[in-house]
């Protein structure tokens, strides 16, 4: 049983992470951290999550008596609250589940840095199937071959800022690990004009932005008379908190190292 605690608690994730977590029979939630000028600090983070009283507060800061046995800190919050994670779990030897995006190169050195003390892991998509899918591509990709084109259509909600997806451009760039192409030269975030054929190393990654879509990516490999289709669908955020909870209870009683998906998964 690997015991947690979620930072970022009373956020969307953190709120799912929670729920999910109490209900998870490898794990036992027992601390909830949030901003210390949260409106719901105090507040029981299991009512906060939907599922009634668990006896853990959120509060507004990781607490020593997490240090004992196989415990992970589970952090989805802002960059400025998980650098002090990162420094509290490598002075107190927890391990640690880093889901928060925005972190810079600064960061990443950090946690490479605290993985000399802890079993630590950063992910940019905790979806296990997303995580299937670059492996599901990159094997294709070679199977089939350089007469085969690839190509990446993603679907999200109109509110979405960014274009193509961070997922896309990740799946893109595992094709071109693949297939030796080169993700600067050979991927296309638009095909457009008169007279644009497609020439036979390029990627392009196409966006649609429609309704509350949530989120879709299909990579295409295509010949002359057949195609392929690997596609995600995305339902809600617990595709994400449900990778995270599975990653924080492999990474329980791990040794100190810097770990990710692939090794979650086996496939490391
Ligand atoms: P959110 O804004 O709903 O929640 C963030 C929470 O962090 C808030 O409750 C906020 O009060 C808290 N917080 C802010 N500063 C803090 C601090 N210094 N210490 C502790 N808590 C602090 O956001 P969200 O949608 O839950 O997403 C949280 C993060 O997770 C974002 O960075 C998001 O991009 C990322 N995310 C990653 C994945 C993935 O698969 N890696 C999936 C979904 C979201």
């Amino acid at each position: 049983m690997t015991r947690i605690t979620v930072v970022g608690a009373a956020g969307r994730m953190g709120r799912r992470l929670v729920a999910l977590g109490h209900a998870d029979p490898a794990l036992v939630v027992v601390g909830a951290v949030d901003a210390a000028d949260h409106p719901e600090q105090g507040k029981d983070a299991g009512e906060l999550a939907g599922v009634g009283p668990i006896g853990v507060p959120l509060s507004a800061e990781l607490s020593a008596e997490l240090s004992a046995g196989p415990s992970v800190v589970i952090d989805f919050s802002l960059p400025e609250g998980t650098r002090k994670t990162i420094a509290w779990c490598a002075a107190h030897g927890v391990g640690l589940v880093i889901g928060t995006t925005g972190l810079t190169d600064a960061d990443d050195r950090a946690i490479t840095a605290a993985a000399g003390a802890i079993p630590i892991l950063r992910a940019s998509n905790f979806s296990l199937v997303v995580n299937v899918l670059h492996e599901l591509v990159a094997r294709a990709a070679p199977l089939l071959g350089p007469g085969y084109d690839i190509e990446i259509m993603e679907a999200h909600h109109r509110f979405k800022k960014d274009a193509p997806s961070g997922t896309a451009l990740a799946l893109a760039q595992t094709a071109c690990a693949a297939t030796g192409r080169s993700f600067k030269d050979d991927v296309l975030t638009t095909r457009s004009g008169d007279d644009v054929p497609r020439e036979p190393h390029q990627i392009t990654v196409q966006s649609i932005r429609i309704g509350d879509h949530a989120g879709e990516h299909t990579v295409y490999f295509a010949a002359l008379g057949e195609r392929l289709e690997l596609k995600h669908v995305s339902t809600s955020r617990d595709s994400y908190v449900l990778g995270a909870l599975r990653a924080a209870a492999w990474l329980g009683g791990k040794p100190a190292g810097r770990y990710d998906m692939k090794d979650v998964l086996g496939l490391g």
